[in-house]
């Protein structure tokens, strides 16, 4: 039986990392200071408190400066915003990160709104948006990017390919439909409206699972030797009592023998998420000191 390839999206983050790191010696020998990543999170919520240290870790790692600003859950939106402001105004400062969620008494638009859209590195302001959508350049979420760095190493030039994207959020099926419109694919965006989807998934060379559901896309929906990308992170209860587990979107052992190619969960889109993050603060670094940020990022 035939077998898919599995896509290392660890082994590839890892490779966008380094490049990321010479990267950021160059613009210190230009610019004379690092980038900076400011990451904020607000309240205690555990995954999230481990999202921003890992965060933190691996803007170091890079040779960038990290600064965490960490804020009890009781703070007012105000006082949020005043926060944002001294970051917007802070030289040192590329690129700001609010941890999402927020907590409930908070409007989640509105803090976004605040940020600088020179340092939004998350690619969440409507002015990032936007851009994108009018194919001008912008800050770019990072886990559609992360996706668009996979399939163009899988796929090469994506041009008139059939691209079918599960789930149409602001933070990954949006603007995943705008960069895979800009490298020329025939896009269809998918949803919980979306009739027959099984025949709609059928049709793709390239599918694009942002769902949230664990293993909602069947094997059999895939067309032959299509490129399959699951965002999905789902936890599990494990079998028979045992550790919970985390799966994709797709039904990845059923898949496998259908696709060229498909990332797993975990070990695929998740690791190059941080690393587009880091990506993301050495380019809006460039541009704010007026440098180009290095060819392939
Ligand atoms: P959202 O909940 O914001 O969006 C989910 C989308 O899926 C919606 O557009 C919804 O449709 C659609 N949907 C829900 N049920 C169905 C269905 N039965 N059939 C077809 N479409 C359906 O999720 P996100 O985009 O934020 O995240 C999606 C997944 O990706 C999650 O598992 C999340 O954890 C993961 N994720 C992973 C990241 C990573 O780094 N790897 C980063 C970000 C997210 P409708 O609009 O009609 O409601």
């Amino acid at each position: 039986m035939k077998v898919g390839r599995i896509i290392d999206g660890k082994a590839f983050a890892a490779g966008l990392r380094e490049q990321v790191a010479t990267g950021v010696q160059s613009f210190v020998a230009q610019a004379g200071r690092k980038p900076g990543l400011a990451v904020v999170l607000v309240g205690e919520d555990a995954a999230s408190s481990v999202y921003v240290r890992n965060k933190g870790k691996a803007t170091l790692e890079t040779g960038m400066e990290s600064m965490e600003f960490r804020r009890s859950a009781t703070i007012s939106q105000d006082e949020l915003l005043e926060l944002i402001d001294e970051l917007n105004g802070d030289d040192d400062v590329d690129g700001i990160l609010v941890q999402l969620p927020l907590p409930d008494h908070m409007d989640d638009k509105a803090v976004i709104a605040a940020i600088d859209p020179a340092k939004d590195v998350d690619g969440f302001h409507v002015v990032n948006a936007g851009k994108l959508a009018v194919g001008e350049d912008a800050l770019v979420p990072c886990t559609p990017l992360g996706c668009l760095m996979l399939l163009k190493d899988e796929l090469g030039d994506l041009d008139g390919l059939e691209a079918v994207i599960v789930g149409r959020s602001n933070i990954v099926g949006k603007p995943m439909a705008q960069l895979l419109l800009k490298e020329n694919c025939t896009v269809t965006l998918a949803h919980s409206r979306t009739r027959d989807l099984a025949s709609v998934v059928h049709r793709a060379d390239i599918v694009v699972a942002a769902v949230g559901r664990p293993e909602m896309v069947k094997g059999d929906w895939i067309k032959p030797d299509a490129v399959v990308i699951d965002v999905g992170i789902n936890r599990v209860a494990g079998k028979e009592g045992g550790k919970p587990t985390l799966v994709g979107d797709v039904a990845m052992s059923e898949a496998l023998s259908h696709v060229r190619a498909i990332t797993p969960v975990p070990g695929g889109v998740g690791p190059m998420t941080i690393a587009v993050l880091l990506r993301n603060t050495l380019v809006a670094a460039c541009k704010r000191a007026g440098l180009s940020p290095p060819e392939g990022l």
